[in-house]
């Protein structure tokens, strides 16, 4: 009899660890997502209304990445691996930078074409052509390398919130901004982001009746489900993220999920 309890309390405590096991794994793929590296400036003098990194650092960055066999993707595969279609390597991530700043081209665009590492790149359609901002020749050039790829920034760069309480204007910013690229570089844009990161439902709903595969914002603070792709968490990446520690650590899967709990 003792040994029949002694065989039941060994095989509970098995089933206990076991179901532990699981419930932890299942927990774990819920908060693993791919890490979205959000840049925005590429420059050496620091600005503080930009957040910006120096080339020699994004090229350390950019080197780190490549010596250590990270797989870069682009937004249709983080899309991809959020639904459940594709699984990916646990060394997985994804490049954008925001606001479509000439120094992209001239800083960015090499680096990255030196390791072959795919980006996107989110464009405010009203700075096209203006000082310090891309001119459609360089972005045609970056779309058809294939390794750019072009999404929205909306067409002004408002407050979403604010912009939403008049449907005409939200549509034109996320509907019209696609709509002139894809007229400017002959090919469709299936991507946007909100400007400052700003979003709430009627956005994310517009976003999807125009057209977009999937929308991302910055850090929504539990606001909106790991998985949704109309609000894809980004990590902010600056010149302190050279240190391959932090790098590390931003790079991981769960890095959002722990931010968000601490
Ligand atoms: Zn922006």
């Amino acid at each position: 009899m003792r040994n029949i309890k002694k065989i039941f309390g060994l095989s509970a405590a098995a089933l206990f660890a076991a179901l532990m096991v699981l419930v932890s794994c299942v927990a774990l793929r819920s908060a693993s997502v791919v890490p979205v590296l959000m840049y925005h400036s590429f420059q050496v003098e620091e600005d503080s209304l930009i957040p910006c990194v120096s080339p020699e650092i994004f090229a350390d960055q950019m080197e780190f990445l490549a010596k250590n066999h990270y797989n870069v993707v682009g937004p249709d595969k983080v899309i991809a691996y959020m639904t459940g279609k594709e699984k990916m390597p646990a060394k997985t991530v994804a490049i954008t930078a925001d606001d479509g700043y000439y120094n992209f081209y001239e800083n960015a665009y090499p680096i990255l074409k030196k390791y072959n590492l795919p980006a996107t790149f989110f464009i405010v359609t009203d700075k096209i052509g203006v000082s310090g901002y891309l001119g459609w020749k360089e972005l045609r050039e970056m779309s058809d390398s294939g390794l750019i790829t072009i999404g929205s920034h909306t067409r002004s760069h408002p407050w979403i919130p604010s912009v939403s309480v008049d449907e005409k204007r939200l549509w034109s910013e996320l509907a019209g901004s696609k709509e002139i690229l894809e007229k400017g570089l002959g090919r469709p844009v299936f991507f946007l982001c909100y400007p400052s990161g700003a979003f709430n439902d009627l956005a994310k709903n517009t976003a999807k009746e125009a057209g977009y595969k999937g929308a991302f914002t910055t850090n929504p603070a539990r606001k909106s489900d790991i998985n949704d792709i109309y609000a894809i968490r980004r990590i902010k990446m600056s010149s302190t993220s050279v240190n391959p520690v932090i790098l590390w650590g931003k790079i991981s899967r769960y890095y959002a999920w722990f931010k968000e709990r601490r």
